[in-house]
């Protein structure tokens, strides 16, 4: 069995009892403790830290993944912080255009469908800010109905 403290010889190598001061084998005084239980503590620390590391990278990585896929590739992606199927998204920007009076998260959620590589759904935005700005008349819609032809 291993023992789990001893006192190491630096001479000779040899794993010495606690108590000794000199080396059984060799008489050599060059003792150094060692403690196995405290190492495999260290150990345990170090393996914790990177998995806590792992699961850090992970939870904060896969959000930016998903955006630079392209969305017809997955089906999914996300949307205001959450995966949410493309035509679920697709319905609800249309549906973003019902709304009368539009606060700054609506306005948001539509800008950015804009930004996607994908016709449909900037079509979609650009039609919901249209209605926007039948309802509101306000000219800041202008901007984007522009930019979306
Ligand atoms: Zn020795």
């Amino acid at each position: 069995m291993a023992k789990e403290s001893y006192k190491l010889c630096k001479n000779c190598g040899y794993k010495n009892d606690l108590d000794n001061e000199r080396c059984d084998i060799c008489g050599s005084e060059k003792l150094v403790r060692f403690d196995l239980k405290g190492k495999n503590k260290r150990v345990y620390f170090s393996i914790s830290l990177l998995i806590l590391a792992a699961v850090l990278f992970y939870l904060f990585k896969p959000e930016k993944k998903n955006l630079e896929k392209k969305v017809d590739d997955v089906g999914i992606f996300v949307s205001e912080n959450r995966p949410i199927n493309y035509y679920t998204y697709l319905r609800s920007i249309k549906q973003l255009g019902y709304i009368k009076d539009p606060d700054e998260n609506d306005e948001r959620a539509v800008i950015r469908a804009m930004g996607y590589d994908d016709e449909d759904l900037k079509n979609a935005a650009v039609e919901t800010i249209k209605k926007w700005y039948k309802s509101t008349k306000n000219k800041k819609y202008l901007v984007y109905i522009d930019s979306g032809h």
